[in-house]
């Protein structure tokens, strides 16, 4: 596999019209386990290069839509093939520049293969609807067509998965894509650009442009160039998205923040709560939106259950994200660790109680170390428990029953996903049917979802169509209704 690994220099790294390219300036992708390495400067985009690749890809984008099915679903299949081929190395790369541990890393480069994989075979399972028409001798069709040009914008946490996962589709509906990934996370962008580089497409279907949100992803939002932005990221940068887009009628797809919660019933089984809290709240170190950050626990379980809990965050071992049996890396950067600990403050001063962590960590390596962090005896309208804190933190809100424990998790401004751990049917029917956020679990961590089915939250977490499975094509097609007489 050495001929696959990745050739291209950081200052190199804009992919423009089918070329490499380098920009005006760059940025020091440091690794947050170790920070005296750097993995590489990478080039910065101006405004005149983004608007470069919004013409390469408006120019490619008829010729990418009429190629034939089978050479796009070839295409697509040959993304997700090499991907799967290449995790751990690709892995090893991306857990370097993000910070999650390894299995996590790898896990990611995986599923982000799937992605290719499935969408490859939607491009041949494009069927539309045929109806009879309410006046004689007339037949209706109706077809989905490409929407045209679609900007990615996407976070850091989760580099190459959100983007896999808005790629994907957008290729596989015949759009073009111009591809904006977070500043922190390069390395992972420019490998799965050289991935797609290689199949070949016509030059200018696919772009990455490197740079900050301001300046690049500015561009990106404001152009009327460009048909559609799928976003992933905060809701302040949301909102502002929203905001840039509605005027020119550019449609767009955010999935943002949220605030989870776990409800842990009386008659759950401790130790399914206690592993699916440790998986919720802590793996990626808390830095995932769908992160279990309000833990819902019943009168007669709670002291059990955060017994059990402590104990067995005490077992987990953090440190740099390619060793061995690390549970938990760092946080990405220096801003995230400074946010993390002023919300330790925050939540001390509103009256919490810290069970466990707290602390910065000075291991072998410096880096942006934090052990796993628990509260106790929280209330659910202090700030903590309601605005996305996004660190391995989580904070125990006790409740005396159901009913209580429902309203609580509800009562936010966010809807990603929530999950209760219990053992009974009539709980989890209820939970399901009352929790107001997109995805609900049971006995299940909130993180963690499928590739072939939607994904999406409510209320501030989500906004537009669903991503991901069959419901995809809902943002990444536009539909024609197509009315004939036969004679
Ligand atoms: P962010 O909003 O700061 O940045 C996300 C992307 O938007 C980056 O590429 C950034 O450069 C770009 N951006 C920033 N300002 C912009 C602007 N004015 N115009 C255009 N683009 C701009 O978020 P982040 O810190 O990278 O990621 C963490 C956030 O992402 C958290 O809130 C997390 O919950 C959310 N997230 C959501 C999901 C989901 O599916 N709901 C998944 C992963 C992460």
């Amino acid at each position: 596999m050495t001929t696959q690994t990745q050739r291209i220099q950081a200052e190199n790294s804009l992919y423009i019209g089918g070329e490499w390219q380098t920009g005006v300036s760059t940025v020091a992708n440091i690794n947050p386990s170790d920070i005296s390495q750097n993995l590489g400067n990478f080039a910065q985009a101006d405004t005149a290069q983004v608007h470069q690749a919004i013409s390469a890809a408006k120019h490619a984008q008829p010729t990418w839509e009429k190629t034939p099915l089978e050479q796009k679903q070839a295409v697509l299949q040959g993304i997700g093939d090499e991907l799967i081929a290449r995790c751990d190395e690709l892995g090893r790369l991306l857990s370097s520049e993000e910070g999650k541990p390894f299995l996590e890393g790898r896990g990611e480069i995986y599923r982000a293969g799937q992605f290719f994989q499935y969408f490859a075979a939607e491009v041949l399972r494009q069927i539309g609807d045929s109806a009879a028409s309410v006046r004689p001798g007339v037949s209706v069709e109706v077809t989905r067509e490409a929407v045209g040009v679609v900007a990615i914008i996407s976070p850091w946490n989760f580099p190459t998965a959100t983007a896999a996962w808005k790629i994907a589709p957008a290729l596989a509906f015949g759009n073009s894509v111009i591809w904006k990934p977070a500043n922190l996370t390069p390395a992972s962008a420019v490998a799965l650009t050289e991935i797609i580089h290689r199949q070949g497409l016509p030059a200018g279907t696919f772009n990455l442009v490197l740079g900050s949100g301001s300046e690049v992803g500015n561009v990106l939002i404001n152009s009327t160039e460009v048909n559609g932005v799928s976003f992933t990221g905060s809701v302040d940068t949301g909102r502002k998205i929203a905001a840039a887009t509605a005027p020119n009628f550019v449609r767009c797809q955010l999935e943002m923040g949220s605030k989870n919660a776990l409800i842990v019933a009386d008659d759950a089984d401790i130790n399914i709560a206690v592993e699916a809290t440790i998986a919720g709240s802590f793996s990626g170190a808390g830095q995932k939106c769908t992160a279990s950050s309000r833990l819902v626990v019943m009168d007669g379980i709670h002291d059990a259950y955060v017994e059990a809990l402590i104990k067995r965050m005490s077992e987990l071992k953090v440190g740099h994200a390619l060793k061995d049996g690390v549970f938990m890396g760092p946080v990405v950067d220096g801003k995230q660790l400074d946010a993390n600990f002023d919300w330790i403050d925050t939540a001390r001063q509103s009256g919490g109680e810290l069970a466990f962590g707290g602390e910065r960590l000075n291991l072998e390596h410096e880096g942006f170390y934090m052990s796993p962090t628990l509260f106790i005896n929280t209330k659910n309208d202090w700030s903590v428990n309601q605005e996305e804190v996004f660190a391995p933190m989580a904070s125990v809100i006790r409740v005396a029953d159901l009913e209580e424990a429902i309203a609580t998790t509800n009562d936010t401004r966010f809807g990603l996903t929530s999950g209760i751990i219990t053992q009974s049917l009539r709980t989890s029917t209820l939970f399901k049917q009352q929790a107001q956020t997109g995805c609900v679990m049971v006995n299940l961590p909130t993180a963690g979802t499928d590739y072939h089915v939607p994904f999406g939250g409510r209320k501030e977490s989500s906004f537009g169509p669903r991503e991901q499975g069959q419901y995809a094509k809902e943002f990444y097609t536009v539909v024609k209704t197509a009315y004939q007489r036969a004679y």
